[in-house]
């Protein structure tokens, strides 16, 4: 196990002929920022506010991403743009090689809040994309009882919201993403509000379903700890204007036992390392 520099690694499509303005071609497979920058003009102001800055990354399919870093530096900004919800004010946002102009409907989008309708029961909520799908009941049936089963909910098809745990409507929110199987996913603090013992639980049960199919994870965390255990790569943000201070390739062996990983060496080192960049990129954000 070891923690090394980026990957050098790239699979680009061969680049076009009438390629412009020299920037290298986006990934055939995967996410491509090119120089996006998001300004936003704030009610009650005439000039606008720059949330990120200046964004070059690729993020190949297949790999599991956290972006940490204080708060307002722009992590939601860079999901919402991923999902097609926002657009660059400069620069562009390619999947798959194709700039992405309107909503990106090859993502499933977990935002902090659960946002699981209180009026309809567990398999309703779960089912509710294959219903506008027009999925017909036996077949969402069937796809709800694996999903159910996936994210351990079993037995709780009939329970509302309401009648559910924290760490069961967790799970409940990622399934009713899972079950459409989107290609990407992006998680924003999903397990943020959660206790020590529960977030534990479902970054394991995570990194398991994670496994089977391997999609691409952009996952925004606050802790630390959770990002190096889930990660291939961090990227670390920082403040003032939000913007990308540093990347990171973290290379635990995979599948990885999370309990055993926290008490090597090397993770401490790695958690060191990283805890001081993120500090430093706050206290340079402060003082500009
Ligand atoms: P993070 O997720 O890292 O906490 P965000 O991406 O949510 O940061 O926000 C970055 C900055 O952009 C913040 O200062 C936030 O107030 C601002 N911002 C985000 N969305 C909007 C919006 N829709 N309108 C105005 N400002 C916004
Ligand atoms: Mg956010």
């Amino acid at each position: 196990m070891s923690i090394g520099a980026p990957s050098a690694e790239r699979r680009r499509p061969a680049p076009a002929a009438n390629q412009a303005s020299g920037a290298a071609p986006p990934l055939a497979r995967g996410l491509t920022f090119q120089n996006v920058s998001k300004a936003f003009v704030r009610r009650g102001s005439t000039e606008p506010f720059i949330a990120v800055r200046d964004v070059n990354l690729e993020i190949e399919s297949g790999r599991f991403i956290c972006l940490i870093g204080p708060s307002g530096s722009g992590k939601s900004t860079l999901l919402n743009m991923t999902a097609g919800l926002f657009h660059p004010s400069r620069g562009k946002v390619f999947y798959d090689g194709a700039e992405i102009t309107g909503v990106n409907t090859r993502v499933g989008y977990i935002t902090q809040a659960d946002n699981l309708l209180a009026w309809r029961t567990l398999e309703e909520n779960v089912g509710v994309a294959l219903e506008i799908q027009g999925v017909g009941k036996s077949e969402r049936r069937d796809r709800i009882a694996k999903v159910l089963d996936q994210v351990g909910l079993t037995g709780f098809e009939k329970s509302y919201p309401s009648q559910l745990s924290g760490g069961m409507r967790k799970r409940a929110t990622l399934a009713r993403t899972l079950i459409y199987s989107p290609e990407t996913l992006l998680m924003d603090e999903p397990f943020g509000a959660l206790d020590a013992m529960l977030k534990s639980q479902l970054q394991a049960e995570l990194l398991r379903l994670w496994e089977a199919d391997r999609k691409t994870v952009l996952f925004v965390t606050h802790d630390l700890d959770e990002a190096i255990l889930l990660a291939d790569e961090i990227v670390v943000f920082g403040t003032n204007p939000g913007r990308i201070v540093h990347r990171e390739t973290v290379t635990f062996e995979r599948p990885r036992d999370l309990v055993e990983i926290r008490n090597t060496p090397e993770f401490a080192q790695v958690w060191q390392r990283l805890w001081n960049i993120i500090e430093l990129g706050q206290r340079k954000g402060d003082a500009s």
